[in-house]
């Protein structure tokens, strides 16, 4: 089964977190309202007063002149998208993330009801923020279920049941049918999804790559796999440029070993371990070079890491004694995910250095 997974009102979220003065308070993030930006994501509470996304901002702000209003910080909302699928990436047998705040996870058959509350709980516990997922075999059909018990909500539609889910819903429910689309099956009669569905396959509607396509998923069909990247691709790392260039070794050690650290706790998060260390070293001239050890055996400890690294900085530093305009650290080279199946008391997964 594929389970999708979005995250409720997510930009609103993470300035929640960040501003909890504002939790009693609609609150929109988006543009500025004097001026004419328009609606990222609006706050449940926002929403009750008819505020949703792509509304301008001067429209929000006459709906609810109380409403707070925050410039997204995209950064800001990438780095939590990002813990948030790290932290997904180690619970699900594949995950194929299509935008920062949803993506599928491939959840296996056993229980999906059980699986999704399971993944819910995990980025509630783990990154307090609230989800909404929807279960199916069909990729399509977990994306409309998703969005049918917002926020908070879990919709499983078993195997063979899928047409059916489909079948009450308006079209607009349905990837792929936007505004234009949408008038041109209403000008031909048709409602709902179902009736879509209901077309026989010469119909002049469903003619075409696209008709042929948008036809199959209507009845809820759709062969597409949860696509994942895989893992040997992916590497972890932390840098940084300095405000002003360092000369200090210990302050360069004091900010590697720091960067360690980092690469270190991602990679606990992603239950991997890592063989190959790199260090990066930008001088005052922009000249940038790289130094890579690979280690004996796989590793996730920050002591261990720094180790490395130290050294390889050690020696480039030997070779060429000038100051940093920045430093990395990285890793990769990961092996096969580990499995942790428990939590450790604080919501963080056990984790048993080797
Ligand atoms: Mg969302």
């Amino acid at each position: 089964m594929i389970a999708h997974l979005d995250i409720d009102a997510f930009f609103a979220a993470v300035e929640l977190h960040r501003h909890p003065e504002h939790r009693r308070k609609p609150l929109v993030v988006g543009g500025d309202p004097a001026g004419r930006g328009v609606v990222a994501t609006a706050s449940y509470a926002a929403r009750r007063f008819g505020i949703h996304s792509a509304m301008s901002c001067a429209e929000a702000r006459r709906r609810c002149p109380d409403a707070v209003f925050i410039t997204p910080d995209i950064g800001l909302y990438r780095q939590w998208s990002a813990r948030v699928w790290e932290v997904l990436g180690q619970w699900a047998d594949a995950t194929e993330v299509v935008g920062l705040d949803e993506g599928y996870l491939a959840v296996g058959d056993a229980d999906p009801e059980a699986r999704a509350a399971e993944l819910q709980q995990i980025v509630r516990s783990r990154m307090r923020l609230s989800c909404s997922l929807g279960v199916s075999r069909a990729k399509v059909v977990a994306k409309v279920a998703s969005d049918h018990r917002k926020p908070g909500g879990i919709t499983v539609v078993p195997a063979g049941h899928e047409a059916e889910f489909l079948a009450p819903l308006p079209l607009r429910a349905l990837p792929g049918i936007g505004p234009r689309t949408e008038e041109r099956l209403r000008a031909a009669g048709l409602r709902h999804i179902g009736d879509l569905a209901a077309l026989d396959e010469t119909h002049e509607l469903v003619s075409g790559a696209w008709g042929v396509q948008i036809h199959a998923r209507a009845r809820g069909i759709d062969p597409r796999p949860v696509e994942t990247e895989p893992s040997e691709r992916l590497s972890v790392s932390a840098e940084r440029t300095f405000s002003e260039d360092i000369a200090d070794r210990r302050e360069l050690e004091r900010r590697g070993s720091e960067m360690a650290a980092r690469v270190s706790e991602r990679l606990v998060e992603r239950a991997r371990a890592a063989s190959t260390v790199t260090v990066k070293m930008r001088f005052p001239d922009f000249c940038t070079i790289t130094r890579s050890e690979t280690l004996g055996a796989p590793t996730a400890d920050a002591a261990e890491i720094w180790a490395v690294a130290a050294r390889l900085l050690e020696g480039a530093l030997a070779e060429r004694p000038e100051p940093l305009r920045l430093l990395g650290v990285g890793v990769s080279g990961f092996d096969r995910p580990r499995q942790l199946p428990l939590f450790g008391r604080a919501g963080r997964p056990s984790w048993i250095a080797e």
